[in-house]
């Protein structure tokens, strides 16, 4: 999500800021911006930002100094083609129109969706952030701020939001600070963004991150407003944003991330070392933790599999069919350095395993003598519920395997995770992770899910027994 007030087309601006978040959502994009004289105008379109704003007959369409706008990966909602999935939504009230662009999953969506068209609500599509709309119509309050308020209070789970009415730009994050969402100021108007790397391609200077919990109210001429709407609790950042999420030229809590997954790989080499002759990355979110392990392993750093940039990312291809074909249209391997090598493989996570399957077949092929996984994260073993797309548990390839097991299965010498612990001290927790109150959400590697999810459980999902 991106939003901007305060600058001459502003909607030029979101269009940067989201192409510098593609990697957030590659399905869709939309924009909604509000002029003084022409009202609100939008524009939602399938695929990459570059691809559709980028026209100036369409960005002309889009004017004013108040803009917000959305990349979509879809997490709940329909897969795939449908406009009307594609954010930002836009509703009427009787003070005005207020559109509204979310990020993360709203773990009772289907509940609260339920109850609303009971009560007469009529969804136009079919994602969970429109609850947050409908909950805002049926608000008694009589501004819009307080309306979100009063809505995001009914909604459980992950939600960070960007909003916009006809003069404000609004930023809400939820009281777990799940998703990330910062501030910026560009010359005399404000950025809201969910990364730091989208407020560096605007020439916007980053100025804090929205605390979890906090609404800010952002209008032209009064700057910033901040609000705390819910009752606070301790904080849950997801540490897979750190992992693989966020791009590696993000700063987040202070921490730069590129520097974190390195230090990854550094505890990753301590906990888990084996002798080799080459240390590659998986391209390009295996890099910086590979760069890591070698270097305080010792052992030599090579480019021993080539990315082909003008690829998406393949586990976001909504088929398996499609995924198992993406993996060899997106890498190839780099023969002449890895032939006769013992090489070890740096990857960020492994998932259903299909990546993994296939880039060994690639490395045997080349002529590698032994290969060597190491992972930047903890066996991934529970579905997330909070806007990170991960298959049903059945699919993880760790919810069914021990590690002897997926050794064997994905045909390796050896294949090793970084502790959960060992990811805590990397991402600043030096004495790891604290069990009774961890202080990110885990629930991918640790099953402990910190918001209960209310639609999954009524569906009949079967969370970890407790210890
Ligand atoms: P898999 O083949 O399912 O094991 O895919 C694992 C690879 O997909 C990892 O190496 C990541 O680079 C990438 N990945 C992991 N989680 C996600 C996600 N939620 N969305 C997109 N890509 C992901």
């Amino acid at each position: 999500m991106f939003g901007v007030v305060g600058v001459t087309d502003a909607a030029n601006f979101v269009a940067l800021g989201l192409h510098a978040l593609q990697h957030r959502g590659q399905e869709a994009g939309g924009i909604v911006s509000h002029d003084p004289e022409q009202g609100f105008n939008s524009a939602r379109r399938f695929g990459y930002v570059r691809d559709n704003f980028t026209s100036q007959r369409l960005m002309e369409t889009l004017p004013g100094p108040l803009a917000i706008g959305h990349v979509r990966y879809s997490t709940a909602g329909s897969k795939g083609a449908a406009i009307r999935d594609v954010q930002p939504f836009f509703g009427e009230f009787s003070m005005g129109g207020a559109a509204i662009a979310h990020n993360g999953n709203i773990t009772n969506a289907e509940a609260l969706r339920k109850e609303l068209i009971e009560r007469g609500s009529i969804f136009q599509s079919s994602s969970d952030s429109e609850c947050i709309i409908h909950l805002m119509a049926r608000s008694l309050q009589r501004n819009i701020p307080e309306r979100m308020e009063d809505a995001l209070r009914r909604v459980e789970g992950a939600f960070s939001v960007v909003a916009m009415t006809r003069t404000k730009l609004i930023g809400v994050r939820d009281p777990l600070g799940v998703r990330p969402l910062v501030l910026g100021k560009i010359g005399d108007g404000w950025a809201l963004s969910s990364e730091t790397c989208a407020l560096d391609i605007i020439g916007a200077e980053f100025v804090r991150e929205i605390e979890p919990g906090e609404m800010v109210v952002i209008t032209e001429n009064g700057g910033v407003e901040s609000h705390h709407p819910f009752r606070p609790q301790p904080s849950k950042f997801c540490i897979f944003e750190h992992v693989y999420f966020s791009r590696p030229d993000s700063i987040i809590g202070g921490q730069s991330v590129y520097e974190t997954r390195r230090q990854i790989g550094v505890e990753l080499a301590r906990e888990n070392p084996i002798e080799a002759d080459l240390i590659c990355p998986v391209p390009d979110s295996g890099t910086p933790a590979a760069i890591g392990y070698a270097a305080e392993s010792g052992i030599p750093f090579g480019l021993g599999i080539t990315r082909n940039q003008y690829m998406g990312r393949t586990f976001i291809e909504p088929t398996e069919q499609i995924r198992n074909m993406g993996v060899r249209l997106k890498l190839n391997v780099n023969r002449a350095l890895i032939k006769g090598k013992r090489v070890i493989l740096v990857d960020d996570s492994v998932v259903r395993g299909t990546t993994s399957r296939k880039i060994k077949e690639m490395i045997i092929d080349a002529g590698a003598a032994e290969v060597h996984f190491r992972i930047a994260s903890p066996p991934t073993a529970w579905p997330c519920f909070y806007g990170v797309d991960t298959p049903q548990r059945e699919k993880l390839l760790a919810a069914t395997m021990s590690e002897e097991e997926m050794t064997h299965h994905l045909g390796v010498n050896s294949l090793k995770f970084i502790s959960l612990d060992g990811l805590y001290r990397a991402v600043g927790e030096t004495s790891g992770r604290d069990q009774s109150c961890p202080q990110y959400c885990d629930a991918c590697f640790s099953g402990e899910y910190p918001v209960e999810p209310a639609d999954m459980l009524a569906k009949g999902f079967q969370m970890k027994a407790a210890q």
